[in-house]
């Protein structure tokens, strides 16, 4: 197996004098084409470590490989590349911009316009294309914001809480998507979640408690989203 990013004592500290551990000595990597779940309770610092693999945040210490480079090494200029073109990201609060419609949230990223009408189709949401994000249901904002992950290149799609605002049939449809892009497409995808059933769609679970990776576990044989009862 490829590994595409790997991490090594990472650490996040907090307070004035860095005593609060967010994140302690997390080592982990990530493998190509793979289904990783990362799993804990709220506040086990699953947010701190994507946001720190994603380039979006620093760490306090420690170092992350991507491609044999260490990016907690990389400058400001080589980070924001980075997370241009190798990262894709999905919050559990879509982040969407509600003045611009469905298009255009997703021309401010995507790298070919051409492209747009074909992912919004993939996300059942074409006939969406000129509506603005607050007319659609939580779940429709969730498939525009993978679209929009979507119509611009990565290398790994981190979902922080993809699910974490959404009902079980629209949660469902979005897994789903994920799934499909992972087993279809050999994407590399991460989704961090405080939902356990989630786990049984991976390849691959970390699970996360104060700060610290207590468990990993490799799953042969990951269950599809349509075999799991919610
Ligand atoms: P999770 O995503 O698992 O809920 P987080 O990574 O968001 O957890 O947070 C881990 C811990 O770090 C929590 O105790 C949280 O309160 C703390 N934390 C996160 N961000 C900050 C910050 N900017 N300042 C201080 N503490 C923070
Ligand atoms: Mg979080």
């Amino acid at each position: 197996m490829e590994k595409i990013l790997s991490c090594e004592n990472l650490t996040k500290t907090y307070g004035k004098d860095g005593s609060f551990y967010a994140l302690k000595n997390v080592s982990m990597h990530i493998n190509k084409s793979e289904l990783l779940v990362i799993v804990g309770t709220s506040g086990s610092g699953k947010s701190t470590l994507l946001n720190l693999l994603s380039g979006i945040d620093k760490c306090s210490k420690g170092a992350i490989y991507f491609n044999n480079q260490n990016i907690t090494k990389f400058n400001e200029k080589k980070i924001n590349n980075y997370i241009k073109n190798n990262i894709g990201f999905i919050y559990q609060s879509y982040n969407l911009i509600n003045e611009l419609t469905i298009y255009e949230n997703i021309l401010l990223t995507c790298n070919n316009k051409n492209d747009i009408d074909t992912i919004l189709k993939k996300v059942n949401l074409l006939d969406k294309k000129n509506a603005y994000p607050k007319s659609l249901s939580g779940g429709e904002q969730q498939r525009v914001a993978i679209a929009r992950a979507l119509s611009k290149r990565f290398d790994i799609l981190f979902c922080d809480e993809p699910t974490g605002a959404l009902d079980s049939t629209n949660s469902e449809q979005i897994l789903t998507l994920l799934e499909n892009l992972v087993r279809k497409d050999g994407k590399t995808i991460v989704i961090v979640t405080h939902n356990n059933d989630i786990c049984k769609i991976a390849d691959r679970i970390y699970t996360m408690k104060n700060g610290q990776i207590i468990e990993e576990k490799v799953n042969e044989t990951p269950a599809s989203v349509k075999e799991i009862r919610w």
